[in-house]
């Protein structure tokens, strides 16, 4: 061993999902949209004038934070803004749970949340879902130095109800709440009414889903002004410019343009829930699904054959390996053709036996 090494952070980092590079793929496996984004967003990004691209960006951001806040119905100063919404929740980590207290999060969810408690040394503690999935309040109403979870959940796809959630809120006065909505618009609740009633409640969002624009890295997170301020200051001890300005633009676009967000995002729900049906009918089983995508199990075939052979096919699909997950496929809802291209090879591979 080198003698700098024992002077290295060594971590164990998230693995993202593969991104192949497949000219005929049908890509299941990172809960994109297959939809693409606001075409006045687009056309914002064509006009863009190259020249200014000399200039910084708005360290404020205040173009996008005030289209956000106009959207949402809440004031610019209470809208922070990042680079996608891991960029967001890192933050976040780093600004709130700072505690000698464990930070509460599922056993089952967003694996990014261990690698950040990891890297900041935070502690934490991992309360186990129920059998059907559920995050279950209880758990969450006692000591903690913070909490995060999704909302709907990921990679299960469940929603928790809105009261249980302001239950956790309202009985943790002394903790920050992170509800992490990175899926929230196919179908879910959101607790962004709550953030002017409870000043411990950060609500996070992302621009990758709903809005088609995972490659404009883009998230934001709401909460009262105090708490936003707190977000900013560590921001800035760390890098101010994170917006670039092709993302500020785009961003302010997109959000404008409510008409196409909600012909999207309802599309998706559509085709979920007939994706659902089609899965139950091959033999799959799964709880309610409010995201962009489905977690299910076959009854007889084991996940790690099944992604091994629709990848065969050209077919992506997400499988974690481990634990209690690890017989479960996450797949992304895409558009209706490419839903029946995977109920096809689906039914190829488990054969009408077993379908
Ligand atoms: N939260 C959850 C629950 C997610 O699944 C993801 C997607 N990997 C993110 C946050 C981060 O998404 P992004 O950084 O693209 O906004």
């Amino acid at each position: 061993m080198s003698g700098w090494e024992a002077n290295v952070r060594k971590v164990t980092p998230y693995i993202p999902g593969e991104q192949p590079d497949d000219a005929d793929m049908i890509k299941l496996n990172t809960n994109e949209n297959p939809y693409p984004p606001s075409p006045s967003a687009s056309a914002v990004l064509g006009g863009m004038n190259g020249g200014r691209m000399r200039l910084y960006p708005d360290p404020d951001v205040r173009e996008l934070k005030a289209a956000l806040a106009e959207h949402f119905g809440i004031e610019p100063g209470q809208v922070f803004v990042g680079v996608g919404s891991d960029d967001v929740l890192a933050t976040a980590f780093l600004t709130f749970f700072n505690g000698k207290k464990p930070v509460l999060f599922p056993d089952v969810t967003y694996s990014f949340y261990e690698v950040w408690a990891e890297l900041f040394g935070i502690p934490y503690e991992r309360p186990m879902l129920d059998d059907n999935f559920r995050i279950k309040k209880e758990d969450y109403l006692r000591e903690n130095g913070g909490i995060v979870f999704p909302n709907p959940n990921a990679p299960t796809g469940v929603e928790m109800p809105l009261t249980d959630i302001e239950e956790i809120v309202a009985g943790n006065p002394g903790s920050v709440v992170i509800v992490d909505e990175a899926y929230v618009d196919f179908g879910a609740q959101s607790a962004l009414p709550l953030i002017d009633k409870y000043d411990n409640l950060l609500v996070v969002q992302t621009f990758s889903k709903s809005r088609s624009m995972a490659g404009m890295r883009i998230g934001y997170a709401m909460g009262n002004k105090r708490l936003i301020g707190f977000l900013n200051d560590v921001r800035n001890s760390f890098n101010s410019y994170t917006m670039n300005r092709p993302a500020i633009a785009m961003g302010t676009a997109a959000v404008r343009d409510d008409d196409y967000f909600r012909m999207i995002c309802q599309k998706i729900i559509d085709t979920r829930e007939n994706t659902a049906v089609q899965l139950r009918r091959l033999g799959f089983h799964f709880e309610e699904s409010k995201a962009n995508f489905i977690f299910a199990a076959h009854r007889s075939v084991p996940a790690a054959d099944l992604m091994q052979e629709l990848r065969k096919r050209h077919i992506y699909v997400r499988y974690f390996p481990k634990g209690r997950t690890q017989n479960y496929l996450r797949i992304t809802i895409g558009t209706p053709e490419q839903m029946e291209r995977l109920f096809a090879a689906l039914k190829e591979i488990l054969g009408e036996e077993q379908a």
